[in-house]
């Protein structure tokens, strides 16, 4: 199905063997927060790695899998189909460095990273500027050799367990004054302090903090890219992870599909199996074909991607794939809760545990609105057929 070819079914057999194995250890990472005993974290990190299941987004060049979009979409899928962020360990480094990293910046972080010994963080959202990044107040102050930053990070995942951070920034002198910077900062760094660390619906190891950046000092060797670059690089991400998210969506969905049709088989309820009452049906049949056209949209943009298309036509259609797969596995998940009834309601049952993870979804990397927002402005710029 789906035309893939024998190194795609292998690369996605191989993820989806290795999700398995990770899905048993879900309930205890859910009662403890998201955390697990660290040795178990590290065996399964290094078996992503052996697996080659790590940094398949990186080229060969810089010592990653190189994997085409087709197959880093087929192997985030798997990492959809756990909950707890247990997956995460099939992590994809910033791919969109390759091209501009420095020697300095290749050898300090972007190789360490493909090998998995140091971890990113992003430090972009802030109180007062989250969908439009143009209102971030941050600044950074060139001061001979260095930048001095100044501001306050919402929602740093990963702040916890990272090495390096990215921070974005408005410089505030110079000739690029105005225009944003993208700065790597080590941690931990004079002056960088979380402010609090909040809860959110999800359990999972990697925390969101409040980070201040009180004049730090970052040398000027830590600069990605040019002055002024700052939003084209955070573009390119977004770009890939809304790909990433509506690939971890459709695994999701699987799952929860999966799940929910095992349960009305079995469940027996006045003497007939749960999926013969028609309106528990519809739920199933209703779920499986938006999870079909999902994956089916997801594959063609990832293959569009392999094709060479478009920046323009594929920033388009990574909005309408992030839109429409987090839609769809939220619409799932709050069935799935309802096929189980009231098991589905037990932090201990998959539904229950999806239906709050996946609300982020629809919220991270770019709002259902903001996406929305991007397609309406293409179709009007360059004509509904230059997306679909
Ligand atoms: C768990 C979690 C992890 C995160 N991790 C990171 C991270 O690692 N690094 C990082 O930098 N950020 C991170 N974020 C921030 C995330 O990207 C932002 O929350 C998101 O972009 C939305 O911004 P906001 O929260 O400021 O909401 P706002 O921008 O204030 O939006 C509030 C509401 O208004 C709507 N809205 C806003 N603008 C428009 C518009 N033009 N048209 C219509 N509706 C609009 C939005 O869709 C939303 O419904 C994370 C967030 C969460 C929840």
């Amino acid at each position: 199905m789906y035309g893939l070819t024998a190194d795609d079914q292998r690369i996605r057999d191989t993820a989806h063997e290795f999700a398995d194995s990770l899905i048993p250890h879900e309930v205890e990472a859910e009662l403890s927060g998201g955390q697990l005993p660290k040795e178990l974290t590290a065996e399964f990190h290094a078996r992503a790695i052996e697996l080659g299941l790590y940094a398949t987004n990186i080229p060969t060049s810089a010592g990653g899998v190189g994997c085409t979009a087709l197959q880093q979409v087929l192997v985030q899928e798997q990492v959809g189909r756990v909950t707890n962020g247990l997956a995460w360990v099939m992590h994809t480094p910033p791919q969109w460095w390759v091209d501009v990293a420095t020697e300095y910046q290749r050898e300090r972080w972007l190789l360490p990273g493909v090998r998995g010994e140091k971890h990113e963080a992003y430090a972009i959202t802030e109180e007062f500027a989250g969908s439009d990044v143009s209102g971030l107040a941050a600044t950074a102050h060139r001061d001979g050799d260095e930048y001095v930053v100044n501001g306050v990070k919402w929602h740093v995942t990963s702040f916890n367990l990272a090495d390096y951070v990215f921070v974005q920034a408005v410089l505030d002198n110079g000739p690029f004054a105005g225009e944003h910077v993208l700065l790597v900062v080590d941690l931990p760094w004079p002056g960088v302090e979380v402010v609090r660390t909040p809860h959110y619906s999800h359990h999972i190891a990697d925390e969101h903090p409040i980070v201040s950046f009180t004049d730090v000092r970052v040398p000027a060797s830590h600069l990605v890219g040019h002055e002024g670059q700052g939003m084209t690089f955070t573009q390119d991400w977004f770009r890939f992870e809304r790909l990433m998210v509506a690939a971890r969506c459709v695994g999701a969905g699987q799952r929860l599909v999966d799940e929910m049709t095992a349960f009305a088989r079995d469940r027996i309820v006045d003497g007939r199996p749960l999926a013969e009452y028609q309106l528990v049906a519809g739920m199933l049949a209703d779920s499986a074909t938006e999870l079909f056209a999902a994956r089916a949209m997801l594959y063609e943009v990832a293959r569009s991607i392999d094709a060479g298309a478009g920046r323009k036509t594929l920033h388009g259609q990574a909005s309408m794939a992030k839109l429409y797969c987090s839609e769809m596995a939220g619409r799932v998940a709050d069935r799935a809760v309802q096929v189980f009834g009231g098991r589905g309601y037990m932090r201990e049952n998959v539904a229950e545990r999806f239906f709050r993870e996946l609300r982020v979804e629809r919220i991270w990397e770019g709002t259902s609105e903001v996406q929305r927002a991007i397609i309406a402005a293409q179709m009007v710029k360059r004509g509904p057929a230059a997306l679909a």
